[in-house]
């Protein structure tokens, strides 16, 4: 369907209206119109623009949550997860983790055993093993040596964050719902007392309208107004994988303050992160990482990878992501709670805070909050499985590149690769992405502006040097048949896109 159209559709009264796109946002969306809701999402932004981009892409239980005795946020995290891995091969994979000893540090492999048994627990099968010293170097043969007393190996998972927003937002619209990405809600209509809708301004054109619902549901993440927020940041870099190849995610304990840094294999690059620092800037501009927190991250790097020699020149490319956090006045960022909260007033749910994990329960607890003020409109709120799983047949494609596209585009899959002109069947450069993904993405993903392409449709813009600079001629072909874009518009796109990626996702200056 066409922006306008959606737009004209945006005017029917609905029963929830979204405000953000980001995860919780579309979580909400994909589980509210499966339940027979008429749904309306907008986002100000591109979906997934602010934090649910700029994730660590870990779908996981957190181990630094069940240390610091949150069980129950461990325990749920690790049933997602498992629910994920289920539902969406291709999209959330698992991924091993190794996290070594060395004499004299906690923690020790009794104390991380039994941290690890319990995990293992919650997900009803054993993925945990102790390597010794001598199979921890052949697994991991570039991490320091000196009094390594062995490791532990376990699965946990990651993801393309972005897609798996957009793979939300895609399945709840071919159910009936409408999403619109550049929408922003600029204020609430409110009648004796109640909230009954948003006033909406289309931010490429201006234009302005308003959308009547009986709930309106905020799931503004750290742009949540109304709660004592303390907004967290966290920053990556990322490696090309021949510096720093790994089989697995390595787990590192940093030699400043003891924090996990973690080192991991992510779409055919070595992802490291994350910081965890108080973010002061205005959360109108885009995070980007400072230079304190490049320091920090190579010397994690430099301590764990004593022999890689690591540089700044390795960098591909940085992004940073600020977290909502509900401020319970821990000192420490990192010991601040990673719970979701939930807030309601007369035609309003709150929801805020969370995990990219966990937005399924997240989604049904917004509902739940909703459900009263739905009345006398009712709907189950049973747990189901996020997707059905999809699979493509056996092609001239490998079973990876296959089951890759299953996962990002699950029902769409096939149609994309029917459609898919020859020429576009190869990879873009050495990434994993295939020009006719981001044909399909351009034809049919609401791409507004340039950016949404390369860094939230595919993340062309953080595996490529300088954002994928030199693949742009194809682009610009493409965009330009695609989109419609003519030479000045393109011209426009291509600087914007230029700008950002020096600014917020290069070296720091
Ligand atoms: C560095 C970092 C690493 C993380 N790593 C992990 C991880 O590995 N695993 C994990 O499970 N979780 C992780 N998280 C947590 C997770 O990423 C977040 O909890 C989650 O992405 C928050 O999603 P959200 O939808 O609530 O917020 P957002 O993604 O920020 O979405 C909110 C959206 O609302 C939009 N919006 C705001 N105001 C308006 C308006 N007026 N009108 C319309 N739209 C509006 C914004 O543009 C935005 O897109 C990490 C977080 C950070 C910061």
């Amino acid at each position: 369907m066409t922006r306008e159209a959606l737009w004209q559709r945006l005017s029917e009264p609905c029963d929830v209206l979204i405000v953000g796109g980001g995860i919780t946002g579309a979580g909400i969306l994909h589980e509210a119109t499966r339940r027979g809701l008429r749904a309306v999402l907008v986002e100000r932004g591109d979906y997934a623009s602010a934090t649910s981009s700029r994730s660590s892409k870990l779908v996981h239980g957190g181990l630094r949550y069940l240390a610091e005795g949150k069980i129950g946020l461990t325990r749920e995290s690790v049933i997602e997860r498992e629910a994920l891995l289920q539902a969406a091969p291709g999209l959330v994979d698992p991924m091993p983790f190794l996290m070594p000893h060395y004499r004299g540090r906690r923690p020790g492999r009794m104390e991380l055993g039994f941290g690890l048994a319990l995990y293992d627990l919650f997900a009803g099968r054993r993925t945990h093993r102790y390597t010794d010293a001598t199979e921890t170097q052949q697994l991991a043969p570039t991490i320091a040596s000196d009094e390594l007393t062995g490791a532990h190996v376990y699965i946990d998972a990651t993801t393309d964050d972005a897609r798996l927003v957009l793979r939300l937002i895609g399945h709840a619209c071919d159910g009936g719902a409408v999403a619109l990405n550049y929408i922003e809600a600029t204020s609430m209509i409110r009648r004796e007392g109640k909230i009954v809708g948003a006033e909406i301004t289309d931010r490429d054109s201006n234009r302005t309208a308003t959308i009547t619902a009986s709930v309106v549901i905020n799931a503004t993440g750290v742009f949540a107004s109304g709660l004592r927020l303390r907004p967290l940041r966290g920053s990556h870099v990322l490696l090309p994988d021949w510096r720093l190849p790994l089989a697995q995610a390595i787990a590192i304990k940093h030699p400043a303050d003891g924090r996990p840094v973690f080192a991991y294999p992510w779409l055919g690059a070595t992802l490291v992160g994350t910081t965890d620092v108080d973010h002061h800037d205005a959360l109108t501009m885009e995070p980007h990482i400072s230079r304190a927190e490049l320091s920090y991250l190579l010397a994690a790097l430099h301590a764990q990878f004593p022999r890689c020699d690591l540089r700044e020149a390795d960098i591909i490319a940085t992004y940073a992501g600020v977290r909502p956090v509900i401020d319970d006045g821990q000192s420490d960022p990192s010991k601040a709670g990673r719970d979701h909260t939930v807030l309601t007033e007369p035609g309003m749910v709150t929801i805020t805070g969370g995990k990219l994990t966990t937005f399924r329960p997240m989604a049904l607890a917004a509902l739940r909050a909703a459900a009263p003020m739905l009345a006398p409109k009712t709907f189950s709120l049973d747990e189901r499985p996020i997707f059905t799983p999809t699979s493509l047949p056996e092609s001239g494609l490998s079973l990876a590149v296959r089951q890759r596209l299953a996962g990002r585009f699950g029902p769409h899959a096939a149609t994309l690769l029917n459609k898919a002109r020859e020429n576009d069947m190869h990879a873009i450069g050495a990434l994993p992405f295939l020009w006719a993904e981001l044909r399909w993405s351009a034809q049919r993903e609401h791409v507004v502006h340039l950016d949404d392409l390369l860094l939230r449709r595919t993340r062309i813009g953080l595996l490529a040097r300088n954002g994928g600079a030199s693949f742009l001629p194809r682009i610009r072909a493409i965009c330009q048949e695609e989109l419609h874009w003519d030479d000045q518009r393109m011209a426009r796109e291509e600087a914007d896109y230029k700008e950002r990626i020096a600014m917020r996702y290069g070296l720091p200056a």
